[in-house]
C-alpha cells in the first residue's frame, strides 16, 4: 500500500516537473493524485453518471435544469420542488448551493442531456447494454425478452410472457377454437368498458346541445386559512356565470395532512356560488386544461343542484396525474378552463 502512493507522487512529479512550483506543493496534493488513481478503477461511465446526475434523485435526467451555479436537476424533481416550495409559500431553492430557482432563472442544459443519452443502460427485460436513447425503442420494439399478451386476450386469454414466446403460444393457444358461447363473457367485459367511455362522451355532446353554456378561463391563488394550524388552499376571483357570481376553491391532497410529506399529489376542487340564489339552479360543470393550463387533463362532469341553502359542492377530484399535478402547481400560475351547462328544466 505504501509503496503504491508513493509511487503515484512520482508520477506526478514526473508529469508535472517542467512546472516550477512543483516542489513547493503542499501535501494536500498528495490526496489528489491518490484520488485519481483510485478513481481510474471506476469506467468513465460510471464517473460520468456521478457528474450528471441529477441533485435530488440521483438519476440521470433526460431533460435537465440546472440553478445559476449549475447543479443539475431532473425535470420532473425541478418541477417538484418547485411544487413543494408554492405548497410551503416559500421560494424555491437549490437542493445543492440554496441559490434561488424558478422557471426564469433555471435554464435546460442540453449537453448534458445529449451526453446522457449516449451513456448505457440496461434494457430492463434482457440486460443488455446499449445507449439511453436506443433504450426506449428497443424496449418497445426489438427485444426479445419484452413483456407481451397473447393476440387472442381479446377473446379472454390471459397468457402473458417474453416476446420470443408468442409466436409458439398463438400456435397453440385454446382461445380461437372456442365456441361463440364460451368468450362471450369476455367480450361483455369488452363493451361494458367501451360502453362507459361512450357514455361520458355522449353525456358531453349532449351538455353541447344546452341553450346555457358558459366557460371561464380561471386561473387560482393561494391562501391560508386562519384556522389555529393553517392550511392552504387556492381560490379563484370571482367570475360571473347565468346571472351569478362564483368562485372555484381548490385544496392540495385533500386526503391528507400534510401535502409536502407526500410524492403523490392530486388537487380537488369545489364550485361555489357567491350570490345569493333566488331559485335553484341544477349546473353541470367541467374542468379543461384550457389554452393556457398546458397540462393533460382527463374529462370528467359534474354536477350539482345549488340552492339558497347549498351554495357548495364538495371537494371533487379534478382529473389529473400525480406528476401533471406537479406541473401544474409548478407553473408559474395555476390555469384552467371551468365549462358550465346549466340545465332548465
Ligand atoms: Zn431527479
Ligand atoms: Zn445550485
Ligand atoms: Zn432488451
Ligand atoms: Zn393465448
Amino acid at each position: 500500500m505504501e509503496g503504491g502512493s508513493d509511487s503515484s507522487i512520482q508520477v506526478l512529479r514526473e508529469s508535472t516537473a517542467d512546472k516550477e512550483n512543483v516542489s513547493f506543493e503542499p501535501p494536500a496534493k498528495k490526496f489528489k493524485v491518490t484520488e485519481v488513481h483510485s478513481d481510474c478503477k471506476h469506467k468513465l461511465e460510471d464517473r460520468l453518471s456521478g457528474i450528471l446526475c441529477c441533485a435530488v434523485c440521483l438519476d440521470l435526467p433526460k431533460t435537465c435544469y440546472q440553478c445559476t451555479n449549475g447543479h443539475l436537476m431532473c425535470a420532473g424533481c425541478f418541477n417538484h420542488l418547485l411544487a413543494d416550495a408554492r405548497i410551503k409559500d416559500e421560494t424555491a431553492t437549490c437542493p445543492n448551493c440554496r441559490c434561488e430557482i424558478n422557471r426564469c432563472v433555471c435554464i435546460r442544459n442540453l449537453a448534458v442531456e445529449k451526453a446522457v443519452s449516449e451513456l448505457p443502460s440496461d434494457c430492463a427485460f434482457c440486460n443488455s447494454k446499449l445507449p439511453r436513447y436506443q433504450l426506449e425503442y428497443h424496449q418497445k420494439e426489438l427485444c426479445q425478452e419484452r413483456p407481451c399478451s397473447c393476440r387472442y386476450s381479446r377473446i379472454g386469454c390471459h397468457w402473458e410472457g417474453p416476446y420470443h414466446e408468442v409466436a409458439e403460444h398463438e400456435s397453440n393457444c385454446a382461445h380461437p377454437k372456442k365456441s361463440g358461447e364460451e368468450i362471450m363473457s369476455a367480450l361483455e367485459a369488452i363493451d361494458a368498458q367501451r360502453q362507459e367511455e361512450h357514455k361520458l362522451y355522449s353525456d358531453i355532446f349532449s351538455l353541447l346541445s344546452f341553450e346555457k353554456i358558459t366557460f371561464n378561463d380561471l386561473q387560482l391563488k393561494p391562501f391560508r386559512t386562519d384556522d389555529f394550524i393553517t392550511r392552504l388552499y387556492y381560490e379563484t376571483t370571482r367570475f360571473t356565470a347565468f346571472n351569478q357570481q362564483w368562485v372555484i376553491r381548490a385544496k392540495i391532497n385533500s386526503d391528507h395532512k400534510n401535502p409536502t410529506h407526500t410524492i403523490n399529489r392530486s388537487l380537488s376542487y369545489q364550485l361555489v356560488a357567491k350570490t345569493k340564489l333566488t331559485a335553484p339552479m341544477v349546473m353541470h360543470f367541467l374542468a379543461l386544461s384550457g389554452p393556457f393550463g398546458g397540462i393533460k387533463m382527463k374529462s370528467k362532469v359534474y354536477n350539482f343542484e345549488f340552492t339558497e341553502e347549498a351554495s357548495e359542492t364538495e371537494y371533487l377530484d379534478l382529473p389529473i396525474d400525480s406528476a401533471e399535478c406537479n406541473k401544474l402547481l409548478a407553473s408559474k400560475t395555476i390555469n384552467f378552463r371551468l365549462v358550465m351547462f346549466q340545465v332548465t328544466k
